[in-house]
């Protein structure tokens, strides 16, 4: 009997004290996320960095003196923090240049050429030294154009298809519109199209034009193609419904060939685990209109602000977190290509990696993906620490990442996207005034917040 009794209080003995070690490890992990917070929101320095960056730094589209710039000033910042180890790591992009000349005019009843709000599509071709003058067909989508075939010959096309209101996502309606404006240049000269106007990408009605890459078959003729703020193509369309409207472009962008554009690396060396890599970043280049605030700016000075928060709070981590801004992210990915291409050359294993890239808005959680044959057991894990996370607001989903962590699929780890509130993105996304003026200090500073708490838990228990 005393045997028994012993017996049992012993394993009672021994299952109290593991809810206290489970209870003490989760109270550990709360108040961690909260000083993280914390330390952010009263110390951090993440909205001060990206006022130098778009101000000193702006228009940063990769091969420029100014994405130059910006990478020996955010290199510096990441020297600056104890603990980290900062680089540049070497990459070439195509330097493309807007030129001096932009003009889409529309030729009014009174035959007048009256101007209208664009801006040359990234990588766009120039005009070949001459504007020109020629009918505009409105189109709503690629099929149409291959259904008109030859009879888009000789004219300009106009692509109006807006993005879908309805899509509570804006980044959903973005998908399902974006295809003319990448698209689109290409497919008018395969029939003999001259030029391309495109809707902006945006749901708003205003007068401001987003760029935003263009890209071209290498078999087919090259055509410019250019936005049209939101303003203009509802007038272009309005005039087209009168009868044929004539418009004359013209502009001197250029591509100057492959140009130095590096990466920024910083990393604090994992205490126990420095193989395995976790990897937060953005990207530092931006269009070369307006400051590249929300695109993505943010997401660079997010980045540094979760090594520089770890540093203030004296955390020092088990795996090695490294802190990557990429280069050339929106005309050319070389950056993102660059860096996984090294990294599987080093036998490298990022455990996983998390990109901020939606603009610096209130974050509303993450979303996850990972090759299918990890996916499953990787999100079990992460879904655990949910319940730590939901009273900042931030929940889970499973989706795409970011663009430039892409190219680390194929190692197998887990790619995460920072998810903030996207209403007002496409209000200034690729625009000039996506700018400082237009970023909530606050908002940016929540985004740190929940980039360095989820980093934290990823580090201290690993996707076991
Ligand atoms: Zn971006």
């Amino acid at each position: 009997m005393i045997h028994n009794y012993v017996r049992t209080v012993t394993s009672l003995l021994f299952f109290v004290t593991m809810i206290n070690v489970q209870l003490s490890a989760q109270d550990e992990d709360v108040a961690m996320i909260q000083q993280l917070h914390e330390t952010i929101l009263k110390n951090g320095s993440c909205y001060s960095t990206l006022h130098t960056l778009c101000t000193s730094h702006p228009g940063r589209i990769a091969g420029s003196p100014n994405y130059l710039g910006a990478a020996e000033y955010t290199r510096n910042i990441l020297s600056k923090i104890p603990s980290v180890k900062a680089k540049l790591q070497e990459c070439k992009a195509n330097h493309w240049v807007r030129g001096d000349v932009e003009d889409v005019l529309i030729l009014n009843d009174k035959g007048e050429l009256e101007r209208m709000e664009a801006l040359s599509l990234g990588n766009s071709v120039s005009t070949n030294g001459a504007g020109l003058m020629a009918e505009v067909i409105e189109v709503h989508s690629l099929d149409e154009v291959d259904k008109l075939g030859e009879a888009i010959s000789g004219k300009i096309v106009f692509f109006n298809r807006p993005m879908d209101p309805t899509k509570i996502k804006t980044f959903n309606a973005y998908g399902g519109a974006v295809d003319q404006r990448v698209y689109g240049a290409s497919r008018v000269a395969k029939y003999g199209g001259v030029a391309a106007l495109v809707r902006s990408m945006t749901t708003r009605l205003d007068n401001y034009p987003h760029t935003g890459v263009t890209i071209y078959e290498d078999s087919l003729a090259k055509v410019p193609g250019f936005a049209l703020s939101t303003f203009d193509a509802e007038r272009l369309s309005a005039a087209i419904k009168k009868g044929p409207v004539k418009v004359f472009v013209n502009t001197n962008c250029r591509s100057e060939g492959m140009k130095s554009a590096p990466n920024v690396i910083g990393e604090i060396i994992g205490s126990e685990y420095p193989n395995e890599i976790i990897v937060i970043g953005g990207h530092l280049d931006s269009w070369d209109v307006g400051q590249g605030a929300h695109d993505d700016g943010a997401g660079c000075v997010q980045a540094i602000e979760v090594l520089q928060a770890f540093n203030r709070l004296g955390y020092r981590p088990k795996r090695t977190i490294r802190c990557v801004l990429f280069s050339n992210e929106e005309n050319g990915l070389e950056g993102g290509k660059t860096y996984a291409k090294e990294a599987n050359k080093n036998k490298e294993f990022h455990i996983a990696a998390l990109e901020s890239d939606s603009g610096g808005f209130s974050p509303r959680g993450f979303s996850f993906e990972a090759d299918t044959s990890v996916f499953k057991s990787y999100y079990k894990s992460v879904s655990k620490w949910l319940p730590l996370l939901e009273s900042y607001g931030l929940q889970f989903e499973m989706g795409g990442s970011g663009a430039d962590i892409g190219p680390l699929k194929s190692q197998k780890g887990l790619l995460i996207g920072l998810r903030p509130d996207s209403q007002r993105y496409f209000d200034f996304h690729h625009t000039t005034i996506d700018t400082i003026d237009n970023v909530n200090q606050r908002e940016l500073e929540l985004g740190a917040g929940a980039m360095a708490s989820l980093i934290y838990l990823i580090d201290k228990y690993g996707l076991k």
